[in-house]
């Protein structure tokens, strides 16, 4: 269809740098095995906050223009990660970073969390409908953390995905589509304390940063039962998210297998990454993990 690849991703995130923390690994190894990977960014992460002091004039507070910065960040993400189809939800800037929960920014008109869903929801329909993927990932019902975007972005997603489906819904934008699988991001319990355990046993040696994160600061954390699947890669495209999350460097700063986001605390980077499975027959037997997200679905 439309002359894609046979397999096809479809990724939505909150803000550019979430896809390449959760899914750097995912989304390497899936186009250098030649699927068509696309990631939507749902805005321009306008009110992060700023960790190079020489940039800490883009802030929303000062200049506001981290959000085109950011534009350009994630698009040198994206080369490292080998990925060419990243769209922003509705065209960039058409959805503004919200704070975090109770922010004043969050009531803004143009807020991301101020949006209405279905109307969010439609231009993502548009891009499912035209890239047909097989499989979308996005965030859990709390967004992995409780931010109001990620929260929003995971509604849209799912409600994207319900809409594109339906026969009656739009046809001006494209053909019906089902996406066959869908999964949210996803951490094990035992594979946080495991990293958290490793960070406490190089503070002293390496120190990375000047503080530690706790497991509860890592989002999405879940029982080791509730994964359904597990994505490795060799460790080339390891090196390939860890380059991602580097190019991010208005948010956050990689060294070695641990980085740090503004708060300067550091947190394991996982070389794994994991996914519960919420829609869709899985393709591995039960009880056992999935290996790749495309299992048992027909290209
Ligand atoms: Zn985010």
């Amino acid at each position: 269809m439309n002359g894609l690849p046979a397999r096809r991703l479809l990724l939505v995130h909150a803000h550019p740098d979430d896809e390449s923390i959760n899914n750097g690994v995912t989304m390497a190894k899936y186009a250098a095995q030649g699927a068509h990977v696309t990631l939507v960014t749902c805005t321009l992460g306008e009110e992060g906050e700023v960790i190079p002091p020489g940039l800490a004039h883009l802030a929303a507070d000062r200049d506001d223009s981290l959000g085109t910065h950011r534009v350009g960040e994630l698009a040198a993400a994206m080369a490292e990660l080998g990925v060419t189809d990243h769209r922003f939800l509705g065209g960039a800037g058409r959805y503004r970073d919200s704070g975090m929960m109770g922010a004043p920014q969050n009531r803004r008109p143009e807020a991301f969390w101020s949006a209405d869903v279905d109307e969010a929801a439609a231009f993502l329909v548009e891009v499912i409908r035209e890239v047909r993927p097989q499989v979308l990932v996005t965030y859990d019902p709390h967004g992995g953390y409780g931010h109001p975007d990620h929260i929003q972005a995971h509604r849209v997603a799912m409600r994207a995905a319900e809409l594109a489906a339906e026969t009656a819904y739009r046809r001006d934008l494209g053909e019906p589509h089902a996406i066959g699988k869908i999964y949210w991001n996803r951490v094990p319990r035992s594979v946080v304390e495991e990293g958290f355990a490793k960070l406490r046993a190089a503070v002293g040696i390496e120190a990375p940063f000047p503080g530690m994160a706790s497991p509860e600061d890592v989002p999405g954390v879940v029982p080791d039962e509730t994964i359904t699947a597990e994505i490795e890669a060799p460790e080339e495209l390891v090196a390939a998210k860890a380059a991602a999350m580097r190019a991010h460097a208005t948010q956050i700063a990689v060294d070695g297998p641990f980085f740090a986001l503004s708060n300067d605390l550091a947190q394991p980077l996982f070389a794994c990454e994991y996914y519960e499975l919420v829609a869709g027959r899985p393709g591995a037997p039960a009880g056992e993990r999935e290996r790749d997200l495309f299992a048992g679905v027909a290209a």
